[in-house]
């Protein structure tokens, strides 16, 4: 089977041609964006389990590509990292972000980072960097990563989550439950927050063992004494469990949708006037 493998691999498919130059029109495409400042932020509300007030937002990137309409970041993220992107899209993002977040005094702003962005012994120094310029207050801003890179490098992780503390920005771990985490790890690193993987909440409602399993990975969480953020809540029911098993941070299109900078701004006018 190996050999066959082998010998398939060496034969002239014209179709792997055609996804290749997709692929490089793409990158192309991206390239541009982040050059041209094409690429947009939007702004999804995160909720006091208690209150159901809002304490901050997380930014996820947009783009809108030409002549193809919005691409999905689960699509382009991964392009911008393999192709040397990353540093540039990250940097814009975060800059972005910190620049919008001085239009909301009372919220905290979440900005994802890639492991590629993480991997930059510099990366602390850049955060510094965009805070010094933005002026924005340095522990409103939390900076998620998720777990793949973090154990492929635990000792790296833990330099860089301690140089990202000592600026004063929070480090969240994001999608928590859908890999390998494992108790042992997450003392060590010192995250302010962990956040429960979508994949997870969503089997709140359905039978008794992904129950079982989503509770015991909050307790898990909440044995560290780290603060529990539920994420991708889409129904009262699950905003109920959650809230139960200890998330003291719900979020998810229950709550609203990723919106622009403005309707954030419309949101919290909104609840003032009320
Ligand atoms: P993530 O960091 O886990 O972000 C949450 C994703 O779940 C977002 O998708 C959000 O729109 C979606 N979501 C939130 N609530 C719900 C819900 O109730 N139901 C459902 N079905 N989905 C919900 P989005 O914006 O498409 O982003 C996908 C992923 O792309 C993100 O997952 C993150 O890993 C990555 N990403 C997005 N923006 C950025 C960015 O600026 N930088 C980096 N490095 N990655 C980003
Ligand atoms: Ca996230
Ligand atoms: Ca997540
Ligand atoms: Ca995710």
């Amino acid at each position: 089977a190996k050999e066959a493998g082998r010998a398939r691999m060496t034969l002239y498919d014209p179709s792997m041609d055609a996804d290749r130059e997709q692929r490089n029109a793409l990158e192309l495409d991206l390239r541009m964006a982040i050059e041209s400042g094409d690429l947009t932020l939007a702004y999804q509300p995160l909720i006091d389990a208690a209150s159901y007030a809002p304490t901050g937002v997380e930014a996820l990137v947009r783009w809108n590509r030409p002549g193809h309409g919005p691409i999905s970041p689960e699509v382009f993220i991964p392009i911008a990292e393999t192709s040397g992107l990353i540093e540039s899209l990250g940097l814009f993002v975060l800059r972005k972000a910190c620049e919008t977040a001085k239009q909301w005094p009372e919220l905290n702003v979440s900005v994802n980072v890639s492991p590629g962005q993480f991997r930059n012994p510099a990366f602390a120094d850049y955060v510094r960097y965009v805070l010094k310029q933005t002026e924005v207050e340095a522990g409103r801003i939390t900076l998620e990563i998720t777990e793949g890179y973090m154990i492929q490098n635990p000792q790296r992780t833990r330099q860089s989550i301690e140089r990202l503390k000592a600026l004063g920005v929070k480090v969240a771990l994001d999608d928590f439950g859908s890999g390998f985490s494992s108790i042992g790890y997450l003392r060590q690193f010192g995250f302010d927050r962990i956040k429960i993987d979508r994949s997870l909440v969503m089997g709140v409602n359905e039978d008794k063992r992904q129950r079982e399993m989503l509770q015991a990975t909050v307790a898990l969480a909440r044995s560290l004494d780290i603060p529990v953020t539920a994420e991708g809540i889409e129904t009262e029911e699950q905003a109920i469990a959650m809230r139960l098993f200890g998330c003291d941070c719900l979020q998810g299109y229950l709550f609203g949708k990723p919106m622009t900078a403005d309707l954030i701004t419309e949101m919290l006018d909104a609840r003032h006037a009320a």
